[in-house]
């Protein structure tokens, strides 16, 4: 068994050239030969090299490392996690079917769902995340998807994926994994018993917070079928993304390991800070799923969510403190980024349904890069202080 950081580094060398790097091929279309007028013949447009938007090397290289990363038959690239989601759930949903998901979503996935769903007549039925039987019960012959997010967000709730497997497989409905927050280093979703995994590559793939860009991982004729809605919705990925996310890969499982021991250091310090009030992170004992989280992770990831002892406002005044952190959204890159949920990600809710999910006043979202922990741990500290 190959393990993941020989995945991360190997396959790239380009056998005509002898180059170690995949190669860029930024070219949109690509000279018809008889082999690629058979494979359009034969709707098998991807795989030769017919159109960038039907399928490029670099992207199917980026396409092939994240197929083994991910344990997946087949991966398919898009332009971004948002395209990748959207194909998902429209390769599964017709009008009169039913979704089975949670709130507890990234808001962008939760809009898609009330504001392009529900025109489509797919009703969407939402259950407790943290409860397989909830969600089980929440399952109707016409359910036709289950969605997750491994980890959620901003609270870092765990998916108990296996037992919600085990309810998708009993009522023959496939389960469809968002890992965007635990990146294949952490926990590989397919072999928990998920039918499909999906990224925003934007995120800890990318690392570098300077791309915006998609992918999902699963059988061959799931991957065919997400690849038809990418080709008719348009959403494919740029050759450049791909050839930058093949040089991130490269680093995954080293940059992985450091944001695991640095968001537990962080997490730990925050946890003994008087101006603190709570502290989410599923690596901590005090974590309510700590002992689900140990089963179904191989490492705790990068994000940490705490509750100053204070105000929203408070909350901001922490922020603008902060030295080595930057006030900005979005997560999984090497630097330490900080925001708070109740004036970016959950800012569609009202102070009392943000309070209802567990969103308190002065909660504040870290995304924990890969700096000394020491300066991160300073900076924190000094900006907690002189509160
Ligand atoms: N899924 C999760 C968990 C996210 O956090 C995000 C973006 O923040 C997305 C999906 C959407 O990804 P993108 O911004 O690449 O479209």
């Amino acid at each position: 068994m190959t393990g993941k950081g020989t995945i991360c580094v190997a396959g790239d060398a380009d056998r005509q050239t002898g180059a170690v790097n995949q190669p860029l091929h930024l070219s949109s279309t690509f000279r018809l030969t008889e082999s690629a007028y058979r494979a359009i013949a034969e709707g098998r447009g991807r795989e030769a090299s017919v159109y960038t938007r039907w399928g490029n090397p670099t992207v199917g290289a980026f396409e092939q490392k994240m197929a083994r990363l991910e344990g997946g038959e087949e991966a398919v690239a898009f332009s971004s996690g948002m395209a990748a989601i959207a194909a998902v759930m429209l390769s599964h949903l017709r009008p009169g079917d039913e979704l089975v998901t949670t709130r507890e979503l990234y808001g962008g996935t939760y809009s898609f769902l009330e504001k392009e769903l529900k025109r489509l007549d797919i009703r969407v039925r939402y259950a407790d995340c943290t409860s397989p039987r909830d969600i089980a019960s929440a399952i109707t012959p016409q359910t036709r998807l289950l969605f997750f997010e491994s980890l959620t967000n901003p609270l870092l709730r765990v998916v108990d994926i296996p037992a919600v497997a085990e309810a998708a497989r009993q009522h023959g409905v496939p389960l469809a994994v968002d890992a965007t927050f635990v990146s294949p280093v952490n926990q590989n979703p397919l072999s928990l018993g998920a039918d499909l995994v999906v990224h925003s590559a934007s995120k800890y793939l990318g690392g570098h917070s300077d791309l915006i860009a998609g992918v999902t991982a699963g059988t061959r004729d799931a991957c065919r079928e997400m690849w038809q809605r990418m080709t008719h919705h348009g959403g494919c990925m740029d050759p450049f993304q791909a050839w930058l996310l093949l040089r991130s890969l490269k680093t995954l499982h080293l940059r992985i390991q450091r944001h695991n021991q640095n968001a537990l250091a962080v997490a730990r310090f925050l946890e003994q800070h008087h101006r603190v009030a709570e502290v989410w992170y599923p690596g901590l004992e005090s974590h309510p799923q700590h002992h689900l989280a140990r089963h179904v992770l191989q490492g705790y990831g990068g994000m940490v969510t705490f509750r100053i002892d204070g105000t929203d406002r408070d909350g901001l005044a922490f922020m603008r403190r902060l030295q080595v952190a930057t006030e900005a959204t979005s997560l999984g890159g090497v630097e330490t980024l900080v925001s708070m949920p109740f004036n970016t990600s959950h800012s569609y809710l009202s102070p009392e349904e943000r309070e209802a999910i567990g969103i308190g006043p002065g909660t504040v979202r870290l995304s924990v890069g890969v700096e000394d922990v020491e300066d991160l741990l300073a900076d924190l500290r000094q900006a907690l202080d002189s509160l």
